[in-house]
């Protein structure tokens, strides 16, 4: 059933950069023009990046550790993982994340050495080449069915030597979701579909390619849930 309608990268490459860039700019911003259910979500995504920094600095320190955060966004888990020292390669699908993650790297990290600054490139997390320590994608498996879900989670692995972090909308939600989908993609923005993974699901995908979860982490608020895994070379 979770394959039904759209979501193909065509129609999540165009939503990102025209409506859905507009909306998830203002979610993922600091501005008050957003409802109760934006606020929501945006206050559940920061707990997932910092979930995911706590993850990452608790194997020691990212100095001089090269990421790829696939699937960038506006640049909200960029920014502070050059803010601990890591070397940054960030990418979105879309040209409208790209530059806006950009301008908010300036702002944000502003006298910081030029090397420390986030490496920027419009791909898809497909068309991504060369090796990375750690490779993150956080929230963008939403946009796909586990049947595209599997070869992203594979090409990600190759990048990767030494870690993979995915974040996932869990299947264990789904009746709780589904009520709430419509008001995550409200408007003509419902075309695209949100896919919610079971975890078995992505652990296979990860069995497959090689590798093993290390460790689990979950960011629940009222409408934002997100799976966090953390998966090393089995
Ligand atoms: N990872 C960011 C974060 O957590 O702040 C952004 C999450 S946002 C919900 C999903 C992002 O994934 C969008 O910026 C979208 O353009 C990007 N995206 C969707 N499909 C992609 C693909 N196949 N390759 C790379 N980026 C993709």
């Amino acid at each position: 059933a979770e394959e039904v309608g759209g979501g193909d990268k065509e129609v999540v490459r165009e939503y990102f950069t025209n409506d859905g860039f507009q909306r998830w700019k203002k979610i993922y911003g600091d501005t008050d023009d957003v409802n109760k259910v934006q606020l929501d979500i945006r206050i559940g995504h920061a707990k997932t990046v910092e979930n995911v920094m706590q993850m990452l600095t608790d194997e020691g320190s990212l100095r001089g550790v090269t990421v790829c955060d696939a699937g960038c966004g506006t640049g909200l888990l960029s920014i502070p993982l050059a803010k601990e020292g890591a070397i940054v390669s960030a990418s979105d699908i879309s040209a409208s994340m790209v530059s806006e993650a950009q301008n908010q790297a300036k702002e944000a990290l502003q006298g910081i050495d030029d090397a420390q600054i986030p490496k920027f490139e419009v791909s898809d997390l497909e068309s991504l080449t060369g090796k990375y320590d750690t490779v993150v994608c956080l929230d963008v498996l939403i946009h796909y069915p586990q049947s595209k879900a599997d070869g992203m989670i594979a090409h990600l692995a190759s990048l990767a030597e030494n870690r993979l972090i995915l974040s996932f909308a869990p299947k264990t939600f789904y009746y709780d979701l589904l009520k709430r989908i419509g008001e995550l993609f409200p408007g003509p923005s419902k075309a695209t579909r949100a896919y919610l993974h079971s975890e078995a699901d992505i652990e296979r995908a990860l069995q497959k390619v090689g590798w093993k979860i290390r460790k689990r982490g979950l960011t629940t608020t009222q409408f934002y849930f997100s799976r966090i895994v953390e998966a090393v070379p089995a």
